[in-house]
C-alpha cells in the first residue's frame, strides 16, 4: 500500500497491507522547467516543502490543489486521492493538474504514463507484457463500455468516487489522469510531474457578515456571481469559542459584532486598484440582493494570513472544547450544489 503524510481522512493509508511510505527517501523535486511551467517530482514530496522550493526559484508559479493539510500531504497522497483546497473554484482537483506519471504496475513493471494521441496509443497497445496488456485492457473497456461512461457519469466535477474512466474518453489520453483518486489500488506512482499555475500577485479578503447562519449560506451563489478565488465559511459558534480561547480573542479583528456567521471571500488581482474594484463589487451586489449586514475588507497580507490562520486553528478550538459534549465528525466532504447549502445544513442541524 503507498503512503504519503498518511492525513487522507476515511483510513485510506492504515489497512493492513505491505506499507510503502515514501516520505523518508522519496521527497526530492527532480526537475523544474519553469517556462513550461511544471514540476517533476518524487511522489513523498511534501506540498509545503514544494511551495517553498518554487517560492525561492519560480515566485511566480504555484501548485493548484491546495489541501489545508499542506503541511504534511504528499504530493503523491495528492494524486492518490484527488486532492483539491481551498481555491477548489479556481483550480479544480489533481486530475486536472497532473500532466505524467512514472508508475509501477500490480508485477513491478515500470511504465511511463503520459498524454498520447491516438497513434502513440495504438503503438502501446502492440507492446509486449503488462504494459500492452494494460492498453489492450483500456481499450477494450472503453469500447464495451462508453455508452454507460458518457450516460451515466455525473457532470459535476465535485467528486472522487469511482475511477475517472471519463477521461478517457478523448482523443488524446493519459492514462496518469486515471490514477487520480484511484488510491494506490492502480499502480504505485514513483514519479509525477505537474503543471503549475500563476500565483496571484495580490489577494485581498471581503468578510461578510450575517445575523444568521441560513442567511450566509443562503448568500454563496450570489456571492459565487463576483468571482471569487475561495469564499470559506466561519460559523458564529466557532467565533465565540475563539473569543473566549486565550491567545485567540485579539486575533478577530476582522469580525464585527455577533454575527450568525462570515463568509470569508477572496479575490487575486494584479493591483490594488483592481482588488478595491473587486471589494467594491461585493458590496454593491450584495447590496442589491439585501444580504449581509457588514463586509470587514482584510487587505494586508499579514492580516489576510491572520484570517486564514484563525479559520484553520479555529476547528481544532471547537474539538477541544471542555466538557461532555464534544463534536464528532460523522460527514466528510459532502459536495452540495450551493443554491441547496443552505436546506441541506438546516436538514443535518
Ligand atoms: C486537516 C486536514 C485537512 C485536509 N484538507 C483537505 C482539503 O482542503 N482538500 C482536500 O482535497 N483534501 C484535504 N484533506 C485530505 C487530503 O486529500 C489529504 O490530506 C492529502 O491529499 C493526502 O496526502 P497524503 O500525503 O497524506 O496522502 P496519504 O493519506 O498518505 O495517501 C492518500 C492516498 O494516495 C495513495 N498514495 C499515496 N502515495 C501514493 C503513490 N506514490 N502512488 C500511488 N498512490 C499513492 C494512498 O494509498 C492513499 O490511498 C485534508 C486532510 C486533513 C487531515
Amino acid at each position: 500500500m503507498p503512503r504519503g503524510g498518511g492525513s487522507s481522512l476515511a483510513g485510506q493509508t492504515v489497512g493492513e497491507a505491505l506499507v510503502i511510505d515514501f516520505t523518508p527517501h522519496l521527497d526530492a523535486v527532480v526537475e523544474l522547467n519553469a517556462e513550461e511551467r511544471w514540476v517533476r517530482v518524487q511522489p513523498g514530496l511534501v506540498l509545503d516543502r514544494l511551495d517553498r522550493y518554487l517560492r525561492a526559484r519560480a515566485p511566480h508559479l504555484m501548485v493548484g490543489p491546495d489541501p489545508a493539510s499542506g503541511k504534511r500531504a504528499t504530493l503523491g497522497g495528492m494524486l492518490g486521492n484527488n486532492a483539491t483546497g481551498t481555491h477548489s473554484i479556481l483550480y479544480g482537483n489533481m486530475v486536472r493538474h497532473v500532466a505524467a506519471a512514472q508508475a509501477l504496475l500490480d508485477d513491478g513493471t515500470p511504465v511511463r504514463l503520459e498524454p498520447l494521441p491516438p497513434d502513440a496509443w495504438a503503438e502501446r497497445t502492440r507492446r509486449a507484457g503488462r504494459e500492452g496488456q494494460l492498453y489492450r485492457d483500456l481499450d477494450a473497456l472503453l469500447t464495451a463500455h462508453r455508452d454507460v461512461i458518457e450516460r451515466d457519469t455525473p457532470r459535476h466535477w465535485r467528486r472522487n468516487s469511482g475511477y475517472r474512466l471519463e477521461y478517457l474518453l478523448g482523443d488524446e489520453r493519459n492514462v496518469a489522469q486515471l490514477l487520480c483518486g484511484s488510491e494506490g489500488t492502480l499502480a504505485v506512482v514513483t514519479e509525477l510531474t505537474v503543471r503549475l499555475v500563476d500565483r496571484p500577485r495580490r489577494t485581498a479578503l471581503g468578510v461578510v457578515h450575517f445575523h444568521t447562519r441560513r442567511e450566509a449560506l443562503r448568500a454563496v451563489p450570489t456571492i459565487l456571481g463576483t468571482d471569487p478565488s475561495a469564499v470559506e465559511f466561519f460559523d458564529g459558534r466557532s467565533i465565540r469559542q475563539a473569543r473566549r480561547s486565550p491567545g485567540f480573542g485579539h486575533r478577530l479583528t476582522f469580525v464585527e459584532g455577533e454575527p450568525g456567521g462570515v463568509l470569508i471571500t477572496e479575490y487575486y488581482g494584479a493591483t490594488e486598484a483592481e482588488l478595491t474594484g473587486r471589494l467594491d463589487e461585493l458590496e454593491d451586489t450584495l447590496a442589491r440582493a439585501g444580504e449581509g449586514y457588514a463586509v470587514v475588507r482584510v487587505t494586508d497580507p499579514a492580516a489576510i494570513a491572520n484570517v486564514w490562520g484563525v479559520r484553520t486553528e479555529a476547528l481544532g478550538l471547537i474539538m477541544n472544547v471542555r466538557g461532555d459534549h464534544k463534536p464528532v465528525a460523522f460527514i466528510e466532504d459532502a459536495s452540495v450544489p450551493p443554491e441547496h447549502l443552505a436546506d441541506y445544513i438546516d436538514a443535518l442541524a
